[in-house]
């Protein structure tokens, strides 16, 4: 179809907005006109994080020479005529409104030859102004140059992050795509260096190689599925539970091959983990959903990032469903998980604490109430609480012994303590970790084998910002070929705990971290949680001992790191009242 202008009419029903914040939204606008001209390789470049220059170079169909300029017309699309066709969208863009967008607040230079011409057009518009329109001879294509990037908007220019910072959206929204599209080679170039380079095999398990590392891929399962009757599907990769995250960055959704972002289907996903993963855990995920073009919504969000499903609740269960089928066929059901009551962790399981809850309110905060604490089913308020006042020490302790290999009973000057091993141990290492890193003090122990691992471009990202913290923490890391790591050296606190998953948790931990500097606390905090005995272990008198030596003497010995408490109080008053003594 000829590029036209869509008729007012058309172009009022449109969700409008603004489609260009950042070099991620450039990226994302010219990659979705490079598969809709349906091209099988396409090579995004950028400068300084997209600051200086994006170029998007793909080898489509094509823009008619004469055809060119109107391209950047507002409302000018070859994909949609007229209103009756917006529901039922089958390409990616439809608005004709990204390229004079991106036009009216950059240097843009688009060369385009179709793949039957043999002559092209190379034009140039300076923040929207023509500066130059000729003839060229090119190889069949379209590449979209963008330089100076809001230079006319200084208030815009200034909201744009580090280059490291946009290097990273634009890296997500690729990778997004890649997944979305494995059938298209595509390749992310940053300041001269290919980041990565998915093959266009067609092969969704070979773009997670790429992405994820080969082991990564090799422990996802296929999900492929289609409900009886049913015009819909779903297929994909969906990650053992061994693969899980400390975020939910790694599920990635897309309908016909448009990738998008729906809060109630990537819940779908999580749900069907559900008992599969410890708490705060998520799935990788990466799944193509084959919907009927008329039965999605593509046009309710300005940057099309979200779209509406006209039958949700059904889409919803056949990703639960067939994402837990494909775990129940692949992976074992975990033994049974006790129920949990606030307060107690799970007996018997590693599983991680969960992280500062704001629904639990930490007890060392002035003015918060007391933890929740509970003896067998009942909820007894006030009767079990944490030491009352802030930065209470604690009293010396006798060890009475161990219980469900979980907690520790202890007796003090003022009734009975019941101390949850893995809570107290954290609390005990963490505060040791802060004061060697502050100290510059850290402690190593050489690996007899060093241990490799491979990392995704945004771990490397996160590498880099801790990577002295780690070095203070007592780790020795070493570059060891593109995207691999080599651990010669962990902290002594690690033991022979696993190194990289550590570390890996401690990257996710960063690129979850939105605030500046908030990893660096939960980085300790992770540290601290792998470093701990779990629950479900049973310590000698001795070993058990020594904890409640050390968490006497800790600074906070009431929580966790993450604000779990570590331990529950119940007074001689307390006793004596529920045995009817008083
Ligand atoms: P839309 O994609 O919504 O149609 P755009 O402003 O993104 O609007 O693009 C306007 C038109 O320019 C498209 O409809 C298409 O005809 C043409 N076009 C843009 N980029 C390319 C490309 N890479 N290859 C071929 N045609 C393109
Ligand atoms: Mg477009």
């Amino acid at each position: 179809m000829p590029i036209q202008v869509l008729p007012d009419s058309v172009a009022a029903r449109i969700a409008a907005g603004e489609v260009i914040e950042r070099p991620a939204s450039v990226v994302k606008e010219l990659v979705e006109n490079s598969f809709d001209a349906g091209a099988t390789r396409i090579r995004v470049d950028l400068s300084d994080g997209g600051r200086e220059s994006i170029s998007v170079r793909d080898n489509g169909d094509g823009i008619e020479p004469d055809e060119v300029e109107l391209a950047f017309e507002r409302f000018a699309t070859s994909k949609l005529s007229s209103d009756d066709e917006l529901m039922g969208i089958a390409t990616l863009g439809f608005r004709g409104e990204a390229l004079p967008s991106i036009a009216s607040v950059s240097i843009v230079e688009v060369q385009s030859t179709t793949s039957d011409g043999t002559v092209g057009r190379d034009l140039l518009l300076e923040f929207g102004k023509k500066r130059k329109s000729e003839q060229i001879g090119a190889p069949p294509g379209t590449s979209v140059t963008v330089r100076s990037l809001f230079q006319n908007v200084p208030a815009r220019k200034r909201f744009l992050s580090s280059a490291s910072g946009e290097l990273s959206r634009v890296h997500a929204v690729l990778t997004n795509y890649a997944m979305a599209r494995p059938d298209v080679a595509i390749e992310f170039v940053a300041d001269g260096a290919t980041r990565w380079a998915t093959g266009g095999t067609g092969n969704l398990r070979d773009v997670i190689v790429t992405l994820q590392g080969a082991e990564a891929a090799s422990l996802m399962l296929e999900v492929d599925s289609q409900p009886d009757g049913s015009e819909m599907a779903v297929s994909g990769l969906a990650g053992s539970p061994s693969l899980s995250r400390g975020n939910r960055n790694f599920i990635s959704l897309n309908v016909n091959g448009r990738w998008f972002l729906n809060r109630r289907i990537s819940y779908a996903v999580e749900q069907a983990y559900h008992g599969f993963l410890g708490e705060r855990r998520f799935p990788i995920a990466a799944l193509t959903l084959r919907i009927p073009d008329g039965d999605v919504d593509v046009n309710v969000h300005p940057t099309k990032a979200e779209v509406k499903f006209l039958r949700e609740q059904a889409v919803f269960g056949m990703v639960q469903k067939s994402v837990r089928q494909a775990l129940l066929d692949h992976a074992p059901i975990p033994s049974v998980i006790p129920p949990r009551a606030p307060g107690i962790i799970r007996a018997g399981g590693v599983v991680l604490p969960p992280l500062a809850n704001p629904l639990w309110p930490n007890p060392l905060t002035p003015g918060a109430p007391p933890p929740p604490s509970v003896m067998g089913d009942h909820q007894i308020e006030n009767d079990f609480t944490g030491p009352s006042t802030p930065r209470d020490t604690l009293p010396v302790l006798r060890l009475l012994g161990q219980a469900h290999e979980t907690y520790l009973i202890a007796e003090g000057p003022d009734g009975l303590y019941m101390i949850d091993q893995h809570a107290a141990h954290e609390r005990v290492i963490f505060e040791e970790i802060i004061a060697r890193a502050n100290a510059s003090e850290p402690e190593s122990q050489h690996l007899l084998v060093p241990e490799t691992f491979e990392l995704t471009p945004d771990q490397e990202d996160a590498l880099m910002k801790v990577s002295d913290q780690l070095g203070q923490m007592g780790f020795v890391l070493e570059d060891f070929g593109p995207r691999t790591l080599l651990v010669r050296a962990v902290p002594r606190v690690l033991g022979d705990r696993s190194a990289s998953k550590t570390l890996l948790e401690i990257l996710d931990g960063v690129i979850e971290s939105v605030a500046p500097g908030a990893w660096t606390e939960r980085t300790y905090a992770t540290l601290a949680c792998h470093s701990s005995v779990t629950a479900g272990r049973r310590m000698n008198d001795d070993e058990a001992r020594e904890l409640l030596k050390r968490l006497e003497a800790a600074e906070q010995p009431n929580t966790c790191p993450h604000g779990r408490p570590t331990m529950i109080h119940m007074s001689e008053t307390a006793m004596a009242r529920e045995f009817h003594r008083t």
